[in-house]
């Protein structure tokens, strides 16, 4: 069986791993964590990286900085993964969804103006398949009516808008490191600050809402309770572990772009053809490979062909449910205006293996099995 994804072990990890344990310190903020933290401070050009136990978390962080009200509105894309929306539902804030556009599946950035209203605070960005929103109008569009801009970058680590990494436009960005993205640590996340106006804040929700970081560097004469927070960072283990997949971003990064680019071409003829849609990279975006997704006439023929291609063993997934179609989502938002593509096209998407290391005779096989499905 062709597995739909494969975490990435590329074996340096365990050095490191074992150098954590020689240490004798495995909580977090230790010396791999720094280690992390610094390589992307300086690889992305970020002003402030925090490791976090997962992006959701970096989000739950991300949601306490914007210190929302009940009330409060924040608009984002029905077509994304649930924590990006409960996040901002735990601070009592009600989500806006705004409709997608057909090619990249991101946030349509010219419904977002019509959807803020007195009550809109945030305006949160999900950079869908590695591939970035329309950052320079969103970014506009958030300093006009004075938003705040989180970017959900879960998918986007290494990739660029305009030559930014993504993560580090709006003013939070929040990363994962789960097994099922591009660079992991099995659970993993970060959160990347941008003015340094939130450092303190940002340090302190992070560190179980205590003050602890400024008692560790002698400020302060005892830590307590300052704000909300929880227990956010990551443990030691999982950065030494991440620290070894970072120090090869690159070589992970170009393996998944050559099998996205092998699964492009070897598709191209059933596009041109009209049998399949394939993902759509704006011209201002240099994305990571992080998924290769195709869409299909409907719903049904969906199903068909992952029916075929489980015959063939090869696993081929769909995504999200649209968040305004499931029970919380309904509970946590509505839907603004029309729905035009976010369940049409979130019907008909299929993802297709990619990981690292998967091989060029797997691809070539998977895409023989779709011409075979299509004949
Ligand atoms: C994976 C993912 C998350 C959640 O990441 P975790 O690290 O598992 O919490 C959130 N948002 C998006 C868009 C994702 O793809």
């Amino acid at each position: 069986m062709i597995k739909f994804n494969v975490p990435c072990v590329l074996g340096c990890e365990n050095e490191y791993l074992q150098e954590a344990l020689k240490r004798h310190s495995l909580g977090g903020d230790g010396f791999y964590t720094k280690k992390c933290n610094q390589f992307m401070e300086e690889k992305f050009q970020a002003s402030k990286v925090h490791l976090t136990t997962s992006c959701s978390t970096a989000l739950d962080a991300a949601a306490l900085l914007c210190d929302l009200k009940e009330g409060d509105e924040v608009i984002l894309p029905s077509y994304t993964f649930p924590t990006s929306a409960s996040c901002f539902a735990l601070r009592g804030a009600k989500c806006v969804f705004v409709d997608i556009r057909p090619d990249t599946l991101n946030i349509d950035e010219t419904k977002i103006e019509a959807a803020i209203t007195d009550w809109t605070k945030v305006i949160c960005v999900v950079h869908y398949a590695g591939v970035a929103c329309e950052m320079d109008t969103i970014m506009d569009i958030a300093k006009r009516h004075g938003l705040l801009v989180v970017e959900d970058a879960a998918q986007g680590v290494m990739s660029k808008y305009k030559g930014q990494y993504l993560g580090t436009i709006g003013d939070f960005g929040c990363y994962s490191f789960h097994e099922t993205k591009n660079y992991t640590s099995g659970e993993g996340g970060a959160l990347i600050i941008k003015d340094k106006h939130y450092f303190c804040q940002a340090e302190n929700i992070l560190d179980c809402g205590t003050d602890r970081q400024g008692f560790l560097r002698g400020e302060v004469g005892a830590y307590s309770w300052v704000t909300l927070g929880s227990s956010f960072m990551m443990s030691e283990l999982s950065a030494a572990y991440l620290y070894g997949q970072l120090l090869h971003a690159e070589e992970i990064n170009e393996n998944r772009l050559k099998s996205w680019n092998l699964y492009y071409e070897g598709l191209s003829d059933l596009k041109t053809n009209g049998k399949i849609v394939l993902p759509f990279v704006p011209v201002e975006c240099e994305h990571n490979a992080h998924m290769f997704a195709i869409r299909v006439k409907d719903k049904s023929e969906r199903s068909s062909l992952i029916q075929f291609l489980k015959e063939h063993e090869i696993q081929a997934v769909f995504h999200y449910q649209p968040l305004h179609s499931s029970k919380e989502g309904k509970q946590c938002g509505t839907f603004f205006e029309e729905d035009q593509y976010t369940t049409k096209e979130s019907e008909r998407l299929l993802r297709l293996p990619l990981y690292y290391g998967i091989t060029e005779e797997e691809i070539h096989k998977i895409i023989k099995v779709i011409h075979d499905f299509y004949q």
